[in-house]
């Protein structure tokens, strides 16, 4: 069973979806620090490179900016160029590249967006000089071999390990003052690189993970750096994203979306990141029906239902622009635009169309929500308050725990835009599941056991012990203190059924036996009742407790388990038929072993054979506290009894060895 991507229990493996199966990776070799007031390392980094005279790239207006690496650089400074603009005219370059001659310049330094770092690759590639980039913006360009040029008003791509930064610092500090549209604008470009990564011709897990991890932390800290710009958690988040989809630009080929922007920019004249804010949802959203399960993804790491207009969401909530329109695109360029993007073929998932392109750029010029409808409002500044409101709570774990629950209840009540009647319907729920229960009758513990909860927790508590009998739920038919029994008793008291001869052993983990033990067991009837639920029966039956002998060893009669549905007259019973799902538990005996110095062990043995053990298509035990350990044989048996009862027919026996960790 530890085959590659094969997993189940049971007879039958399940396959399960393991990614592209072959691939190709390049890293692309960079140096990287990051941090706060890693600029203060520039000049031990220049000087790593062999620099002794440097030039130092900044665009226009942003020189007191540059002031941090100045001060760092100290006596290798050699000469200043502040006249970096967007998307890197050739004239531009050409004089930064005199300015470099005049001084024997020897290294590049630049400081600031994708802008100033293009000027360093279009002068590095011409001279073969190393660079250090500083990058205040998430464009991602100081980590990819590419370098886009424009002279004459025409844009041209290419692509070179000389263009790739020997070095990039990333400084928060000097992230924090970038103003907030900017922010939002650049966070979107970085989160468009990791969005086309993940459905590129090149995919490969490296890029994917890197991707979706870029996507989580754009999703969480843009909207807390528009309400707090200095926030450095949330601006190194932000920026750690920035090199993350950097490195998938890097990493592998884009498709429709950054056409488009490509298109647009310099066909246009529209500002880069901010084209890139607009067109996102839209080229998601085109894409989106040929890769449902990249869109999948991506929902699930913006923490959004669906994918292309979570991120219209974010974009809206941030402030961003949403239309291009407001850009300064004419309505008439856009079957123009659409022309130029789909003039050369270029891979992407879904096949591109004249018509196609021109309806998303019209929706993007409108600048539409995908999908339509309105968008959820943000809660964050609600769920903020509420969080705060156990700001005072004294018991850490306590407020750990009720924090995140609003959190996380804020979160399902957005992402699925839960109405006031589906809400109001829950609280009905809540309330029967109050009314209906009792000391013997716990509906709670029921609903816990069919979503799965109870089985979780118990997992966390109980199974990181490896070499003990593994735990399974208590279950809610639990009553606390059982008749004592004797060995050799029967528990059954008479009930109809397959008598069954249970010989156990609990010991330790060396297989030391553990004498002493208190052991409760309760069990089903032949009908799949438990004494609790039927009220004429008088006084405990089918449960019993036993301590265990010198040997560590217990022996007694009941019947054979039968299969049970749990109790359907309640809420959790009509859930249960809303949902289509069968209410049946497998056949089992429950065990509850204690004594001090040893952890406790609550379990379950199930019977092989029996139904409902199959997890697979629906047909598992509906509480899920089925393991593989756990289901152990009850093995049919005829004449002769261990204790010299006669018994006609067929009878079972359990023969099995609790192992308990001692403390
Ligand atoms: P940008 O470099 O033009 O910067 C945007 C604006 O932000 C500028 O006005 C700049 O002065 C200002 N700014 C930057 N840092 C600041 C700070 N810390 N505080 C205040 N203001 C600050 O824009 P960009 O979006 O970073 O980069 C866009 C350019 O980069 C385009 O030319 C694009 O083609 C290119 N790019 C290239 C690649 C690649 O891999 N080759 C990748 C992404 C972007």
């Amino acid at each position: 069973m530890a085959d590659f991507g094969l997993a189940g229990t049971n007879d039958v493996p399940r396959r399960i979806p393991v990614g592209p199966r072959s691939f190709v990776y390049s890293a692309n070799p960079a140096r990287v620090l990051f941090g706060a007031g890693t600029v203060a390392k520039v000049r031990e980094e220049v000087e790593r490179l062999g620099g002794a005279r440097v030039l130092l790239l900044s665009g226009p207006s942003r020189g007191a900016a540059a002031h941090p690496v100045r001060e760092a650089l100290g006596p290798l400074l050699a000469a200043e160029f502040d006249g970096a603009a967007t998307h890197t005219p050739v004239e531009v370059t050409e004089r930064a590249l005199r300015v470099l001659r005049e001084h024997g310049a020897d290294c590049l330094v630049a400081i600031g967006g994708g802008s100033t770092t293009g000027l360093a690759k279009a002068l590095a590639v011409r001279t073969d000089l190393p660079q250090v980039v500083v990058p205040t913006t998430y464009s991602g360009s100081e980590v990819t071999p590419v370098l886009g040029e424009t002279e004459h008003g025409r844009k041209t791509t290419r692509s070179s390990p000389a263009i790739q930064p020997e070095t990039v610092i990333y400084d928060v500090a000097l992230t924090l003052g970038l103003p907030v549209p900017i922010s939002v604008a650049s966070a979107i470009n970085a989160l468009a690189h990791a969005v086309e990564a993940l459905y590129s011709p090149q995919a490969n897990p490296v890029v994917d993970g890197m991707a979706l991890d870029a996507i989580t932390r754009i999703a969480r800290s843009l909207p807390a750096v528009v309400v707090e710009p200095s926030d450095v958690d949330a601006r190194a988040d932000l920026l750690q994203a920035a090199w993350l989809a950097g490195n998938c630009l890097a990493g592998v080929g884009m498709g429709l979306h950054h056409k488009l922007c490509h298109t647009l920019g310099g066909s246009f004249g529209l500002p880069h990141a901010e084209t890139h804010t607009v067109v996102l949802p839209h080229a998601m959203a085109y894409n989106a029906p040929a890769v449902g399960a990249v869109m999948a993804r991506i929902a699930a790491a913006l923490g959004a239902s669906d994918a292309p207009s979570g991120v219209y969401d974010l974009i809206e909530r941030a402030g961003g622009p949403t239309s291009l329109r407001e850009l300064g695109l004419a309505e008439a360029d856009l079957p123009g635009a659409a022309g130029l993007a789909t003039a050369r073929p270029y891979p992407n998932p879904r096949e591109l169309t004249g018509p196609g392109i021109e309806a998303l750029l019209r929706d993007a010029w409108h600048g539409r929500r995908p999908g339509g409808g309105r968008a959820v409002p943000d809660l964050s500044w609600l769920t903020g308050q509420v969080v705060a409101s156990f700001e005072n709570t004294p018991d850490p774990r306590l407020k750990e725990l009720l924090t995140d629950l609003v959190r996380r209840l804020h979160h399902y009540v957005t992402a699925n835009d839960l109405t006031q009647a589906e809400w109001q319907r829950a609280i009905d729920f809540l309330a029967r599941a109050g009314h209906i229960t009792t000391d013997t009758r716990q509906e709670f513990v029921l609903l816990s056991d069919v979503l799965g909860v109870s089985s979780a927790v118990d997992v966390l508590t109980n199974s990181r012990t490896p070499g003990t009998t593994p735990s399974a739920v208590l279950g809610p038919f639990y009553v606390e203190g059982p008749p004592a029994a004797e060995h050799g008793g029967d528990i059954a008291k008479g009930l109809p059924g397959t008598p069954l001869w249970v010989d156990v052993r609990i010991t330790d983990t060396e297989d030391v036996p553990v004498p002493g033990a208190v052991v409760d067991v309760w069990q089903s009837n032949e009908d799949g009742y438990y004494d609790v639920q039927l009220p004429d029966l008088d006084g405990p039956v089918l449960r019993a407790r036993f301590h265990t002998d010198a040997d560590g060893r217990l022996r007694f009669w009941t019947i054979l388990p039968s299969e049970y549905p749990i109790p359907d007259d309640g809420p959790v019973g009509r859930l249960l038929a809303a949902a289509g799902r069968h209410q049946m538990r497998a056949p089992h005996l429950h065990f509850l072993i204690a004594r001090p110095g040893y952890h406790r062990l609550i379990t379950q043995l199930f019977v092989r054979g029996g139904p409902y053990l199959d997890s697979s298509a629906g047909l598992g035990d509906t509480v899920f506290g089925v393991k593989d350990e756990l289901i152990v044989d009850f093995v049919p048996r005829q004449g002769a009894t261990p204790d010299g009862r006669v018994i006609e027919g067929e009878w079972r026996l359990l023969d099995f060895t609790f192992r308990i960790q001692r403390d």
